[in-house]
């Protein structure tokens, strides 16, 4: 992840089209977008826009996805890092960089923040290796005075993403901060299906496919876990100079993807 997205806003073409299932978490995002498309109809009418929204999820279920797709449904510009990034920075950059993040966002407003892994930089303060981690702690101090310092109608919605909400800091969570949950599941066959169906547009695949079939066997899989399939199916049909995707390739592909699932300790029922 290239760090010179904080200077440059992206802007997003990703819609709610690319984002399989989900459907409440959309619906619950749809109110958020309405606001960042015309924030002035409601500041008017004095509606506040939350600031904070939390997604939460297993791993590779669509929290970036779905983040990026609300920052192109919304067409506003999207500045996003990953906690992660902090860990590797000297004392002081990190709140530096979220501080200039913010201010970056304020300038051009409407717009979305977006901070994937919120955990790794804040995760409950004082209870890290070895106690405190003066970067670590320096940037969700910042993170946490940035939240307080824009009103909600300000047109900046910061969201973040984690799938350890248990070991986040409290502070994070109050009132006027990261104080709206929004749930992003494993997907459900039906969604395994649509998940599918989005990933596989630019794959020829033989008459044999039948991706309902595929959903039927690919319990606990994630959504990146699919795109990963048919990314691996067709590398099979590739190395084999075929021109199609064939049931097969897929049923060789779900193989190896579960071996890494089952190694990572994924349980698959
Ligand atoms: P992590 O917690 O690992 O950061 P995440 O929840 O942010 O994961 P994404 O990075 O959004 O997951 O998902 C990875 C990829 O998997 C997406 O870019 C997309 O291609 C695919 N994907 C995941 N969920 C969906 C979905 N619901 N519909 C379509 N594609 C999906």
């Amino acid at each position: 992840k290239s760090k010179a997205k904080l200077q440059e806003p992206e802007s997003i073409d990703t819609t709610f089209d690319d984002v399989a299932g989900l459907d409440n978490t959309k619906k619950e995002l749809t109110e958020v977008i309405e606001f960042l498309k015309e924030p002035d109809r409601f500041k008017e009418i004095g509606a506040k826009l939350p600031k904070g929204l939390l997604l939460v999820g297993p791993p590779g279920t669509g929290k970036t996805l779905l983040a990026r797709a609300a920052a192109g449904e919304a067409d506003v510009p999207f500045y996003s890092i990953s906690g992660s990034d902090f860990m590797e920075m000297f004392v002081g950059v990190g709140a530096k960089r979220i501080r200039d993040m913010f201010k970056k966002a304020k300038e051009n407003s409407p717009s979305i923040i977006f901070i994937d892994e919120l955990d790794s930089v804040g995760r409950r303060r004082g209870a890290g290796l070895g106690g405190g981690h003066d970067e670590r702690e320096q940037t969700l101090n910042q993170l946490l005075s940035e939240l307080d310092g824009f009103e909600r109608n300000e047109g900046v919605v910061v969201m973040a993403a984690t799938n350890r909400p248990d070991i986040l800091d409290k502070a994070l969570l109050r009132p006027g901060r990261f104080d709206r949950r929004l749930t992003v599941d494993m997907p459900t066959q039906k969604s395994r299906v649509e998940i599918l169906k989005i990933h596989a547009k630019n794959k020829p695949l033989a008459d044999d496919v039948d991706l309902e079939k595929v959903a039927q066997s690919t319990p606990g899989f994630s959504g990146a876990d699919l795109e990963n399939l048919l990314n691996e199916a067709s590398l099979y049909a590739g190395r084999d100079k075929r021109k199609k995707v064939t049931m097969d390739d897929i049923d060789r592909a779900r193989d190896k993807v579960m071996m890494g699932l089952e190694r990572e300790g994924v349980q698959i029922d």
